[in-house]
């Protein structure tokens, strides 16, 4: 009697365990989908592991625009005081040992300077890239068919959050040095895609945002 009792305890206990292990394989397969297409090396294990910038960024203090620059085209210069006539067009640079084309500018300032919306829209996506852009925001156009990408920042302005409207101006963050940065020469990367409204945030053609901010001047 004590015997067939332990019998169908040791049954019991194994169904337990059958159990567990399954839950265990069915999840990590539904968890392990990575999303597609990612551009560059801007998605990482980041995401898959849940790592949540606005909560591991430092907290920027407030965040003061003192000069907001706007070009000819309309939009804002996305560094505080930094004037149209201080950027130089990176866009065509090679970049990784000349694995990739840069499809960026950079704009130089020092840590801690404001980064501001070049151009109205609604915070798609902040997500961080340890081994690329770092720190980083996408903002969409209203229209969602243009995507304002702004990365290595050193923190996002206090309360940024998903789904947030921003004006041109609006501060996003400061200047940094997050990701791939070369931690002697902090600035912002900057890029332009256009989307098709149905793409998500890590999607659409780049094109170059030295012309829109500074001009139809060519420049070095
Ligand atoms: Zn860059």
């Amino acid at each position: 009697m004590a015997r067939r009792f332990s019998i169908v305890g040791n049954l019991i206990v194994f169904g337990i365990v059958a159990l567990g292990a399954w839950l265990v394989w069915t999840n990590a397969f539904r968890t392990a989908a990575p999303p597609s297409a990612p551009v560059g090396a801007l998605v990482d294990a980041a995401e898959k592991v849940g790592f949540d910038p606005a909560r591991q960024a430092p907290r920027a203090g407030e965040i003061s625009v003192r000069d907001l620059q706007v070009g000819p085209r309309g939009l804002a210069v996305p560094v505080d005081r930094v004037h149209p006539r201080q950027l130089s067009d990176t866009y065509t640079q090679s970049r990784g040992g000349g694995a990739r084309v840069h499809n960026a500018i950079d704009i130089m300032a020092e840590r801690g300077r404001p980064v501001v919306a070049a151009a109205p829209g609604i915070v798609e996506k902040l997500f961080y890239s340890q081994g690329g852009g770092g720190i980083t925001v996408y903002v969409r156009s209203p229209d969602r068919r243009w995507m304002y990408y702004y990365a290595h920042l050193d923190a996002y302005a206090p309360g940024l959050r998903e789904g947030q409207r921003v004006e041109r101006g609006t501060a996003l963050g400061t200047v940094g040095i997050s990701g791939n940065a070369n931690p002697s020469g902090p600035h912002l990367h900057f890029a332009i895609n256009r989307m098709d409204p149905r793409e998500k945030w890590y999607q659409g053609e780049p094109v170059n945002p030295y012309p829109l901010l500074a001009g139809n001047r060519a420049s070095r």
